[in-house]
């Protein structure tokens, strides 16, 4: 028999998931429960779970879709740590997309996606679909959110990675005992 939960839990269960991902380097750490319009559990799923880097709330309705029970989604509600990707990189399907398309009335979040990688425009997107969004506001919840991201915190809000790492730019070593070879091989690239 399914959990019935009540916003409160699938929000908090949703957070504590956040913290199962393996952190990577350019990625988020995102728990996401999606529960039926009577609060039935149908999944729940977080960062890269399953294969092929996906996300929560993606790893959500892969589980369903496999079961054959996308349709309950219809009229139900997600529970996401972090605001739905309204664009990704790898060019895969945005999760903003799959809530729409699987008919999911309500998007409950944590915190927003802060803008590290993209400009995120989850709610805005869900919210002009007809979805019902809610912040929940709830101290606990929004600091575990962001907990699970910590090993983000050094990005710069806002500067988009470079494509390509300059792995060769490493600082020669300054000062006299700097061997001359070295300095020259260093030097241009
Ligand atoms: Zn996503």
């Amino acid at each position: 028999m399914a959990d019935i939960l009540d916003d409160e839990s699938a929000m908090l269960r949703a957070c504590e998931l956040a913290s199962c991902c393996e952190p990577v380097d350019r990625a988020f750490n995102v728990g996401a429960v999606l529960t039926s319009a009577a609060g039935e559990v149908l999944a729940t799923g977080f960062s890269r779970e399953l294969e092929g880097n996906t996300h929560a709330e993606e790893c959500c309705f892969i589980k369903l879709e496999k079961e054959g029970r996308l349709a309950e989604a219809r009229g139900g509600t997600m529970f996401s740590s972090m605001e739905p990707c309204s664009v990704r990189l790898s060019g895969k399907r945005p999760c903003t997309d799959r809530c729409l398309e699987a008919g999911v009335a309500r998007v409950v979040l944590a915190i927003e996606e802060p803008a590290n990688f993209v400009t995120c425009e989850g709610v805005a997107r869900l919210r002009a679909g007809g979805l019902t969004v809610v912040r929940w506001e709830d101290e606990r919840c929004a600091a575990m959110a962001a907990a699970a991201n910590a090993h983000l915190a050094a990005e710069p809000a806002g500067t988009p990675a470079p494509a390509v790492a300059p792995a060769s730019r490493e600082a020669p070593a300054a000062g006299p005992d700097a061997a001359p070879g070295a300095a020259a091989s260093a030097g241009t690239e």
